[in-house]
């Protein structure tokens, strides 16, 4: 990936008025790839919103089957349908609220790439497991199975996301270290499944101040932004300081 890739997360926030509002003052630049995922009311909205604007729509989830009696579900094709390009899989909070196991984080998987949505799965570790010195572990099994038998041959969009539970929307940042273990880590486990590079974007806690920083660290490839998306001025303001700072070619 040439350009970091910025990821929007805005879970189940924001209205019609403030969407108009975040498009409207929307001020991007052209070295950075930029993501919105809204919740699934507001898709269409912001797809017209978005008019011609450099910024591609997503969604937060997708059921784990493509149709049928599963009530309040979305599934892959009907997104791909309105030209959804992005699902996030296996984010944290689902994983905690909706009991999301690491089976349907798989199944998810393989219905987004049937459908042609990229992929991007969310893995982390909680605070107890980091304590507990469980880490590596942690990443390697959510890694394991959500790849498991996800056969990448003609279908190489794929973007997994390194969350650590506890720096998710506390404003505690993980260390530079921590984050450049881990992505290392993950880069290592993916390159002995597959022989291309699959992108690693980092989350948790990330604002327009240590943005230009974390981008610098190690595979580290853009960030999924959850509370300093919600506002156009402080997205924009990442995607800024970033470019201004990426280094790789
Ligand atoms: C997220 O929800 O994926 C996230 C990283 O949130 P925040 O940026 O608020 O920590």
């Amino acid at each position: 990936m040439s350009k970091p890739l910025i990821v929007a997360n805005w879970k189940m926030n924001g209205s019609l008025e403030g969407l108009k509002d975040f498009f409207e003052k929307l001020d991007l630049c052209e070295y950075a790839e930029a993501v919105v995922l809204p919740p699934a009311v507001y898709i269409r909205d912001c797809i017209s919103a978005i008019g011609n604007r450099a910024i591609a729509v997503g969604i937060q989830n997708i059921w784990t089957e493509d149709a049928g009696a599963f009530t309040g579900e979305i599934s892959a094709s009907m997104l791909k349908a309105l030209n959804i390009q992005y699902v996030i899989i296996g984010h944290s909070e689902r994983r905690q609220y909706m009991y999301e196991n690491d089976k349907q984080v798989n199944d998810k998987i393989h219905l987004a790439l049937k459908a042609e949505l990229i992929p991007i799965i969310c893995i982390g570790e909680t605070l107890k497991e980091r304590e507990n010195g469980q880490t590596d572990l942690v990443l390697k099994e959510q890694l394991n199975s959500a790849f498991e038998n996800i056969n990448l041959d003609n279908q190489k969009n794929i973007i997994v996301a390194y969350e650590p539970v506890w720096a998710i929307g506390t404003g505690l940042t993980a260390e530079k270290n921590k984050i450049l273990d881990a992505h290392s880590l993950i880069k290592e486990t993916l390159e002995t499944i597959y022989n291309f590079n699959i992108p690693i974007l980092y989350g948790g806690s990330v604002n327009a101040d240590n943005a230009a920083s974390l981008i610098n660290i190690e595979n580290v490839d853009g960030f999924l932004v959850g509370g300093a998306s919600l506002k156009s001025e402080s997205f924009c303001q990442i995607v800024k300081n970033i470019t201004k700072n990426f280094e790789r070619s």
